[in-house]
């Protein structure tokens, strides 16, 4: 099948404008005979169901948890884009559209980009009309932070809990739309698969958790708002419940999947401590403003620390490596986070991490301290050579900025990272793949969307930071709401669609049986144990670093640990009750399947992208050369315009990798 992106012709700054003037309309009588369901409530779903129904859509909207706002989008922490420019620090529509170019190492799709980064002003108009509280600085203006990978100060937060008071607006706005009767909410209700009637999406069937009944609900189109698949390894930052299954059975009904082996490594997360773990905890990507990030230059000084004969507080600065700074000067610790995470796993590599396991770099905010300490005592008046009084107030205004993420990270680690460096290390926090769409954000499936994480469209093979929370909500508020009338505006004579079908019909039997035999296997294993295993392989041999040998050896072990699944996994309890086992089982399933689709995937691709490295076992002495093979840049890129394009250059430089350049439409 020959893929249509459907990118509307023209410069790219007109696209979206000439898109919008051409594309068909349902008047606002005929909405009301339309009915669309939305699966998820995060930030991408919640604010498609409560656009469309706010345009007049007889909206369903579904999620798994107890109540919309408990999506997943609640966990973001850091910020979201936007091309505001309130800084004044050159920012434009422009730049946010490189940069986020430039920060999917060039391989997301330009005509989508320009017209997310158009539509971020409007993102932050509307949620401040909705109440959401961004930070201000004291003269009220809204304030901004740098996030990686970017030379401008364009990213909105409230304090470290963005995502919560964003999804809070999405959620009061759908709320609005619930008592209307425009939307219908199901929570607590999973999609187990899509219905396809006359080649077009016309419905699901989903399981009411609570009560374990079966339930069939058609609409003349279905959005897929369901989030990314990052516990497929496992360990994550990602929520516990987030899982790839409604996209996946989408995927087996025939919708392509894209890119599936891009995974966001994020930089900064708290270290792995052991076997027993289910969870990794993210620190935000706003800390490395502050943040500089050393490992020892010394291997003794590491032996010591390690031992805990040397507090990392007492080494002085000439005996630390501040690698990020060292080798991107222009950049320092604000580089994208596949270029600090490869730097982070370089080090540690060679043996410089800090913790007993090794698998650990600083985070040292004790010169933010001392800096904002004396900018304190001087707009105070007070002595700046005082250095209890400025660590003091240099420690309050830190808290000021982050003081729920300090909180955590002592929580979890049990030290004060106001006195020592926190230690972390990159982890799994996003998936860059998803389903593929066109333009219009439609799968190949004609009247099956997906938006947000779960689509693979905007973010190539990396992800800027505060990037994500922008492009759900640019998908939900002003990018679907329009271009899903031009395919509904065939559809406004079509009429209810029956769920009394052989299609419904075949989809149920086809769930029922799913769930029946994993209810009575009546294995010895939980479906944690799969799980984790599925976790290390897909770590060990589809993680940061990948080779042929390993990824091929990868396949053959989920392809048999999937078989093993099947014949050993034991749930227990009933299907017509709330079973979270029954669910995980459901879930860790499709994750067993896509396991081996994102092995393929980074096998095919010879190439190093994003935090991703291609070795290749090539020697000359007998050595393994710990280095991808080559890396392909855009011609564009490579050109080097405008300046900062370099950044790229220079890292692959720094790395000796051969650079091979490629135009990329
Ligand atoms: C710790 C952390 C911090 C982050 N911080 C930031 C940040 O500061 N800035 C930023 O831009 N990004 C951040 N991100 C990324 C960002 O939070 C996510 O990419 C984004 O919130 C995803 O939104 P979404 O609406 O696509 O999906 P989600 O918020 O994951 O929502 C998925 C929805 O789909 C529903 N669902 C899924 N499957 C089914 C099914 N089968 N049936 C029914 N319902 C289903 C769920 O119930 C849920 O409602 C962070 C991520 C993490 C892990």
């Amino acid at each position: 099948m020959a893929l249509d992106s459907k990118i509307p012709k023209g410069p790219i700054a007109d696209k979206w404008t000439n898109y919008k003037n051409h594309i068909n309309l349902v008047n606002p009588a005929n909405k009301r005979n339309i009915d669309v369901i939305v699966i998820g409530t995060g930030l991408a779903g919640g604010s498609a169901a409560a656009t469309l129904a706010e345009l007049g859509y007889n909206v369903k909207a579904f999620c798994f948890q107890d109540s919309p706002r408990r999506a997943h989008s609640i966990a973001a922490q850091g910020g979201i884009n936007a091309a505001k420019n309130y800084q004044g620090d050159g920012d434009s529509t422009y730049r946010l559209f490189y940069d986020t170019v430039k920060g999917g190492d060039y391989r997301s799709r330009e005509a989508n980009v320009y017209r997310l980064a158009e539509v971020s002003a409007n993102i932050i108009d509307q949620c401040v009309a909705q109440g959401v509280p961004f930070a201000r600085e004291y003269g009220g203006y809204l304030d901004n932070r740098s996030f990686g990978g970017v030379l401008v100060s364009r990213t909105f937060y409230a304090a470290g809990q963005t995502g919560q008071q964003l999804l809070l607006g999405a959620y009061s706005a759908m709320n609005r739309q619930i008592g209307r009767g425009k939307i219908t909410m199901y929570n607590r209700h999973e999609m187990l698969d899509v219905v396809i009637v006359g080649g077009k999406a016309r419905g699901i069937i989903a399981r009411n958790l609570v009560t374990g009944e079966i339930e069939r609900h058609s609409a003349h189109a279905v959005v897929l708002g369901s989030g990314g698949y990052g516990n497929v390894f496992y360990l994550s930052t990602n929520a516990m419940g987030s899982n790839v299954t409604a996209a996946w059975k989408a995927h087996k009904r025939g919708a392509y999947f894209a890119n599936p082996c891009y995974t966001q490594i994020h930089p900064t997360c708290i270290p792995v401590s052991g076997d027993h773990q289910s969870k990794l905890t993210l620190m935000s990507e706003s800390l490395r403003n502050d943040g500089r990030i050393w490992v020892p230059k010394n291997m003794d000084d590491v032996t010591a620390i390690r031992e805990s004969k040397l507090k990392p507080a007492d080494l002085p600065a000439e005996n630390r490596d501040y690698f990020l700074e060292r080798r991107y000067p222009a950049f320092g610790n604000l580089v994208p986070r596949d270029v600090a995470s490869r730097a982070a796993k370089e080090r540690c590599d060679a043996g410089y991490g800090v913790n007993k396991t090794g698998e650990a770099v600083y985070l040292d905010f004790a010169t933010a301290i001392e800096r904002y300490g004396k900018e304190r005592a001087h707009v105070r008046g007070l002595n700046e050579n005082d250095a209890v009084l400025v660590k003091k107030l240099g420690q309050e205004v830190i808290k000021e900025k982050y003081g729920n993420l300090f909180q955590m990270y002592e929580k979890i680690v049990d030290q004060d990272p106001y006195e020592t460096p926190m230690m972390i290390y990159p982890a799994v926090h996003y998936t860059m793949g998803g389903l593929w769409v066109d333009y219009n954000l439609m799968t190949n499936v004609p009247g099956l969307y997906c938006i947000g994480e779960a689509n693979f469209s905007d973010h190539g093979a990396n992800r800027l930071g505060a990037s994500a929370l922008m492009q759900g909500l640019a998908d939900g508020y002003f990018v679907l709401p329009y271009t899903i009338g031009d395919y509904l505006s065939n559809d406004i004579r079509t009429g209810k669609i029956p769920t009394n079908t052989p299609e419904f019909d075949e989809a149920e039997k086809n769930v029922t049986d799913n769930l029946n035999h994993l209810i009575n296997n009546n294995g010895t294993h939980s479906v944690d144990y799969f799980h984790k295993r599925l976790g290390k392989i897909m770590w060990n041999k589809c993680g940061m670093s990948r080779n042929a040998e390993d990824l091929k050896s990868a396949i053959q072990e989920i392809s048999e640990l999937r078989a093993e699944f099947w014949k050993d996994v034991k749930v227990p309890g009933t299907q017509n009750e709330y079973n979270e086992e029954l669910a995980k089982a459901g879930r860790v399933a499709d994750f067993l399947e896509l396991g081996e689709l994102f092995a393929k995937d980074a096998l095919q691709r010879e190439e190093s992208a994003g935090g991703h490295f291609r070795e290749e076992y090539q020697t000359e002495e007998g050595e393994a050369l710990r280095r991808p093979k080559f890396q392909y840049v855009s011609a564009w890129e490579y050109k080097g315009e405008p300046k900062d394009a370099v950044l790229h250059k220079e890292a692959l430089e720094y790395e000796n990798i051969e650079v091979k350049e490629r135009s990329y439409k």
